[in-house]
């Protein structure tokens, strides 16, 4: 078992590095678009008020190169300033002589956010003398920033190895729920797997046969599993490369006796240009394109759901963003919340397919990582979190 920061002791007056993840999606004008990210670090940081520990913020946004005004952290100061009881301060430096100087003044139970962390290239780098002059600047390393605990970045991995360090109550949060739900599933375990990205997901869907009893697929990556069944699919999105990939997983799951469920209709458009209306089919002749579940799927997949006492989520189940081809994604959405069966959601795009659904509320987990979640899964661990130091045992 890992420390976490309730194993902490003597935490006031000491400065505390808390590693979160902010990234949360921002428009060009600083506006917040979703502040759930910053909602479910909440906790930890009010823990350590109460603790009175002195607070210092590390956070990225985005993926900015070099010093970027629309990937400052600025906006999100402002809303910590309004969920917080204590004081907040923001730093636009991460490093240096005004940085300590602030540190040095701040109250006991006062929080200090620095500026986006990527604006350093050392930071994705794992730059080791980065990590030291950032550690320098606390006593304790404490992270919380699960969505980012697979990457071994200074302020996620660097820091934990140059301090004594915990985690944080999401992290541990997080990774309780899902390693439970892993390790010892409520059964039947379903597990519905859409989105796009059929590569970055090849080893956790053979983790999942292993553990899942039925595998629901949709979205763009269900097709590429159709054509490995010798089923056409027109112009729909296929991962050529992983054809043979899906084709061997389609054999393992008859051997091991699990269900893989895939679309049985399709919401399409015909590359005509006087006919691009969306309408319903089963067959797809060459000239389509499949970018939603049918009717006669969102029922089959509804069946299985409704005799699940465990379900996994990851990755919508068509292109929902437009409305057209929403349907599917909502359906399952509704259905999930509805269910009685243990939930979690896991991944960008589903959590905000949950939320445009309104049943958010009715979820179990919803995971804040993406990649993460399911690099957790599948390996049982996590590099951000081998290198957090044990409980010791009493
Ligand atoms: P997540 O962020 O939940 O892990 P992904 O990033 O893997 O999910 O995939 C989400 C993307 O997949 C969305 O942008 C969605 O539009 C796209 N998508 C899903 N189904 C289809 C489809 N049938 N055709 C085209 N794009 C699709
Ligand atoms: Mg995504």
């Amino acid at each position: 078992m890992k420390r976490t920061v309730k194993d902490l002791v003597n935490l006031e007056g000491k400065v505390v590095l808390l590693r979160v993840d902010f990234n949360v999606p921002i428009d060009d004008g600083g506006k917040i678009l979703d502040t759930t990210r910053i909602i479910q670090a909440l906790p930890t940081i009010k823990y350590l008020i109460e603790k009175k520990a002195k607070i210092v913020l590390i956070s990225h946004l985005g993926r900015p190169d070099g010093y970027d005004i629309r990937k400052s952290l600025w906006p999100i100061a402002m809303i910590l300033m309004r969920e917080l009881p204590t004081p907040v301060y923001f730093s636009n430096k991460v490093l240096g002589k005004e940085v300590e100087e602030q540190i040095k003044q701040m109250e006991n139970g006062s929080v200090l956010l620095l500026e986006n962390i990527r604006f350093y290239k050392e930071e994705i780098e794992c730059d080791m003398n980065f990590a030291k002059q950032i550690a320098l600047l606390g006593q304790i390393f404490v992270n919380d920033a699960f969505g980012v605990a697979h990457r071994e970045h200074a302020t996620t991995y660097g820091l934990a190895r140059l301090m004594p360090n915990a985690i944080g109550l999401l992290m541990e949060k997080e990774i309780t729920t899902l390693s439970e739900a892993i390790q010892s599933p409520r059964r039947p375990f379903v597990v519905v797997l859409g989105g796009a990205k059929v590569k970055g997901k090849i080893k956790f869907i053979l983790k999942l046969l292993d553990v899942a009893d039925t595998l629901i697929l949709g979205g763009a990556m269900a097709y590429t599993f159709l054509v490995a069944s010798g089923i056409s699919v027109g112009e729909s999105i296929v991962d050529d490369d992983d054809v043979g990939f899906a084709r061997d997983m389609l054999s393992i799951a008859k051997l091991k006796n699990k269900k893989i469920l895939l679309p049985i209709d399709h919401v399409c458009i015909r590359e005509t240009p006087k006919k691009k209306r969306p309408f319903v089919s089963e067959k797809l002749d060459d000239d389509m394109f499949a970018f939603d579940i049918g009717p006669k799927t969102i029922k089959l997949f509804k069946e299985e759901l409704t005799k699940a006492k465990q379900i996994l989520w990851n990755g919508p189940l068509g292109k929902y963003e437009d409305k057209r081809f929403a349907k599917g994604t909502s359906a399952i959405a509704k259905t999930i919340a509805k269910s009685s069966a243990f939930s979690i959601v896991g991944g960008g795009d589903s959590i905000s397919a949950v939320k445009k659904a309104g049943v958010e509320k009715k979820i179990n987990l919803i995971s804040t990582g993406g990649g993460a979640t399911l690099k957790y899964i599948e390996k049982g661990s996590l590099p951000c979190l081998d290198v957090i130091q044990e409980k010791i045992k009493i």
